[in-house]
């Protein structure tokens, strides 16, 4: 099965619950609202929600994960975060007027209505479509491994047990403990606060960009460091948008490979770990060529740019070489200083000149090291792949 199966799969079954929900919702409010139990009417609110929230989901699945434009490079999961945080907040409120409303109606429980008998029909016909939901999400879920679906399927058991609660309390209301309905609805209206509550914090916890658990940092860091010619990960920061893992990685590697290579070891470990976690959004990396401490680099440009470097060490050799002698100066910037790597044209020095060519860069204080090379050979192959 590829993902997309699996994908309108996991779809299919979050269409039927919020179909389910929808449906619950008109049956327990218009059910609710003619048998005169304030439990059942809570209840409907609480399936409400839940229908709200899936449509939500199956809409930002559909809209929001839109690729990143000129505007907004950084994609538009902050988006979804917003509206998460906007839908918890109307939870919340709504949780807060059905328990001011629950306040009131236990100020005066003599005068509180007697719910009619068919309400029990309707809680019960919740908690069968809950119970029925719930397994049906779980075989799915656990054919597709997917924890999200996993997640869905245990809240519609709470929402089975939000109905039960509405149940006992029309129960309890036949039998004439009328604040039983009453009371049933304040533990509903607390289930839809803690949704509202939930909502807002785990979005909140993505604006301030709160990092990743430190188990899954620590299952990325397996992946990165399984990837050969990755000495070490010298930091790891994360954070998430709409859901999605945001990782910036600085990865140590050999001082001695080219760019190009680090390069492509980045391009490795940043689909090492998109393919890996399909949670992993965006991967930023930036390559170490030791661990070192970054206030510590070489980074006063005016000294230690290649140019100056360069006329620098030129100046210093220019009794000893010629300029057409030179094939290649490499730079190599360490925390110990900067290693020289020169490439003479020619295939033979003396010892002597070598000598004599490292003694004369002995006073630039930046300099750790020189190696000198000979360029022996130079051949082109299979130019048609460059
Ligand atoms: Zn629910
Ligand atoms: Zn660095």
């Amino acid at each position: 099965m590829d993902s997309s199966t699996a994908q309108s799969q996991a779809i299919n079954v979050t269409l039927i619950g919020m179909a389910l929900d929808l449906f619950l919702a008109g049956l327990k409010i218009i059910g609710g609202t003619l048998t005169q139990s304030f439990a059942l009417v809570t209840d409907g609110i609480h399936s409400l929600t839940d229908a709200i929230t899936d449509i939500f989901v199956l809409l930002v699945a559909r809209f929001a994960h839109a690729a990143p434009d000129e505007e907004h490079p950084y994609g538009h999961g902050r988006f979804e975060t917003l509206g998460t945080i906007g839908m918890g907040v109307v939870f919340f409120s709504t949780a807060a007027v059905l328990l001011y409303d629950s306040y009131q109606r236990l100020q005066n429980t003599e005068d509180l209505p007697v719910p009619a008998a068919a309400g029990l029909g309707i809680a019960l016909l919740s908690i069968a479509g809950k119970e029925w939901i719930f397994h049906y999400t779980m075989r799915v879920a656990k054919r597709l491994n997917s924890n999200l679906l996993k997640a869905n399927a245990w809240h519609s058991r709470s929402d089975a047990i939000s109905s039960v609660a509405v149940l006992i309390g029309l129960i309890g209301a036949q039998q004439g403990y009328f604040w039983m309905d009453t009371l049933a609805a304040i533990f509903v209206a607390c289930i839809i606060a803690t949704i509202g509550w939930e909502l807002c914090m785990d979005s909140l916890k993505e604006l301030v960009d709160t990092s990743i658990p430190k188990q899954r940092r620590q299952q990325i860091q397996r992946c990165i460091m399984a990837v050969d010619g990755i000495l070490g990960v010298t930091r790891l920061r994360s954070r998430s948008s709409g859901g999605k893992i945001i990782l910036e990685v600085q990865l140590l590697v050999n001082p001695r490979i080219s760019v190009s290579e680090g390069h492509q070891l980045g391009e490795i470990v940043s689909r090492s770990l998109t393919g890996n976690f399909s949670d992993v959004g965006d991967v930023i990396v930036h390559i170490d060529p030791e661990t070192h401490n970054h206030d510590k680099a070489l980074h006063d440009m005016e000294l230690f740019g290649r140019e100056n470097v360069l006329e620098s060490i030129k100046e210093r050799w220019q009794d000893l070489l010629t300029e057409e002698q030179i094939e290649e100066v490499s730079l190599h910037y360490l925390e110990r200083g900067i290693e020289v790597d020169l490439t003479l044209r020619q295939a033979q020095i003396s010892d002597a000149l070598a000598q004599q060519l490292a003694a004369a860069l002995e006073p630039l204080q930046a300099i750790a090291s020189v190696r000198i090379y000979n360029k022996l050979h130079e051949a082109s192959i299979n130019q048609q792949l460059s």
